[in-house]
């Protein structure tokens, strides 16, 4: 992908963003905190730093607090109500984009699943796929 911009936006349009440059980890969580927002069984998101994405439009903000302790906000669009993005206050200056916001999510390719333990068994992943039973150590930066 080298330096592809990735862009993405809500349902409604009200929010969009663009992002410049390869993600440092991508993967499907299957955590009951984001079944709950997302309403699907698994999630994928996408890990950039904060500087590579530029975000158009007002998001809304809920926070929970992790299995680490950490705040887990998640962020979507006020008016539609689409998932957009998350921050871990455990992961200062990193930003989780929702793959499926992307309207060019091709090179997006996930690298595990996290919170395997919360997968049902009728939800399929690639056997490629590591898994984890929780969110394994941040990959190391380049
Ligand atoms: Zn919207
Ligand atoms: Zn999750």
């Amino acid at each position: 992908m080298n330096n592809a911009i990735i862009t993405g936006s809500c349902q409604c349009g009200q929010v969009s963003y663009e992002i410049s440059g390869e993600p440092m980890f991508s993967a499907h969580c299957c955590c009951s905190d984001c079944k709950k927002a997302s309403g699907a069984d698994h999630i994928t998101a996408a890990f950039f730093k904060s500087d590579q994405v530029a975000i158009k439009g007002n998001v809304s903000d809920y926070a929970t607090t992790g299995d680490s302790g950490n705040t887990n906000t998640r962020q979507f669009c006020a008016n539609c109500g689409s998932r957009m993005f998350s921050l871990n206050s455990g992961r200062e200056g990193v930003i989780g984009v929702q793959v499926g916001t992307m309207n060019n999510p091709k090179g997006i390719a996930p690298r595990a699943v996290v919170y395997a333990k919360g997968k049902n068994d009728w939800d399929a992943f690639s056997d490629a796929l590591p898994q984890f039973d929780k969110m394994p150590p941040p990959p190391a930066s380049k």
